[in-house]
């Protein structure tokens, strides 16, 4: 009999396989595909801010790149610094000016600074930003993390300490016993006392139904030409797209309209689509420098209406939940993993 079985090995399940073994407590997470390599985690492409209209998520995500940074010593890859600058709607002006002089505000150098500074960091910013005179919040310590390496990392370390790891076994059910879970893989079954799911998208193993949906993320990448290389990460409200630089010549944009359903598989994507707003996504930031659209990344997101993640207490006859993070989890996943393993310790719950 397993103490704690997590189904699903992202960003989330290898999160709280960490914490978990770093507070002492050791787990087995089953996972049907590789660490990192089966849902959200092996596409996004992890832009770590600060800054989120959704204060708990601001709140979360301030710890969330003290993490990264701090996780990221001694493991080049995991988190990249290259600072980003987010471009209000002009009716948003006042509140980020707000959130600024809040608490947290501008613990990380963030700051408001004009197109025409941004254009200096970033020489193939579109002339638009300037001319129009937008305003940015400035982030220095901004960055982009890689979700698959992360998780990959978080795992190792787990299992350094005593975790357990068993890749490429898909969950088929969960069944409550009397005292204890039976996890169902099709060839056999594992018995646990306790089971949180961080199935991500496909969070529909349960027989219920969850207030979470699928959402769809097209990421497109592009090569840039020499020295056409976005160096920072750029996101503009007024248009919803957004960039990072990827490796060396290559970036990402994303802004596609993502398609929402009740599981992945009733998904309706149209791939080719997402990749024109994309394309007319990147003109929108960087003007036409001649970048080549090189291919398209669809993940698949678990997703809220209000963003905030979909969490359950494990205990005696319920799963736990650890799921739904709509496009914003990488910043704040190992950091709200470490804050629910502590809340379950404390109440006894595992
Ligand atoms: C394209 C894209 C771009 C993104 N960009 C950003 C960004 O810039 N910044 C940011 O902070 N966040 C971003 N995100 C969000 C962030 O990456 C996700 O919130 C995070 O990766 C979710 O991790 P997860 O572990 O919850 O889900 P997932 O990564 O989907 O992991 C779920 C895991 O469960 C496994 N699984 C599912 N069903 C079963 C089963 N029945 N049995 C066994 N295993 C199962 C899957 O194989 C998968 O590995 C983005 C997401 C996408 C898709």
């Amino acid at each position: 009999m397993e103490d704690i079985v997590i189904i699903g090995g992202g960003l989330s399940g290898a999160a709280l396989l960490w914490s978990l073994a770093e507070a002492g407590r050791q787990a087995l997470l089953l996972e049907g595909n590789v660490i990192g390599g089966g849902g959200a985690t092996a596409h996004s492409r992890g832009i770590v801010r600060v800054y989120d209209p959704v204060p708990q998520l601001a709140a979360w995500s301030l710890e969330g790149l003290r993490f990264w940074q701090s996780f990221s010593e001694g493991r080049p890859g995991v988190y990249t610094p290259v600072g980003m600058a987010y471009f209000l709607a002009p009716e948003n002006i006042a509140r980020a000016e707000a959130f600024l002089s809040g608490p947290g505000g501008n613990s990380h150098g963030m700051r408001l600074a004009r197109a025409a500074e941004i254009a200096e960091r970033c020489p193939v910013l579109h002339d638009g930003f300037a001319a129009d005179d937008r305003v940015a919040l400035w982030e220095p310590e901004a960055g982009h993390v890689d979700p698959r390496a992360a998780a990959r990392a978080l795992a190792d370390v787990a299992v350094g300490q005593g975790a357990a790891v068993i890749e490429g076994i898909p969950i088929r059910r969960i069944r409550q016993m009397a005292d204890h879970f039976r996890v169902e893989t099709g060839f056999g079954a594992v018995e646990a006392r306790q089971v949180v799911m961080a199935t991500g998208a496909a969070a529909r193993l349960l027989e219920e139904d969850l207030p979470l949906e699928t959402r769809s993320i097209v990421l497109s990448c592009f090569a840039a030409p020499g020295g056409a290389q976005p160096g920072i990460c750029l996101i503009d409200e007024v248009s919803q797209s957004y960039l990072r630089p990827g490796q060396p010549g290559h970036f990402y944009v994303g802004g596609a309209k993502p398609a929402i359903s009740p599981s992945p598989a009733a998904l309706e994507i149209d791939a080719p689509g997402a990749m024109v707003e994309n394309i007319a996504n990147a003109r929108v930031l960087l003007g036409d420098h001649g970048y080549q659209p090189v291919n398209a990344h669809l993940g698949h997101d678990g997703y809220t209406a209000d963003y905030l993640p979909l969490l359950r207490d494990p205990g005696p006859g319920q799963v736990g939940l650890f799921t739904g993070f709509s496009g914003r989890g990488a910043k704040y996943i190992p950091v709200l993993a470490q804050t629910c393993v502590q809340g379950w310790l404390q109440r006894g719950l595992i």
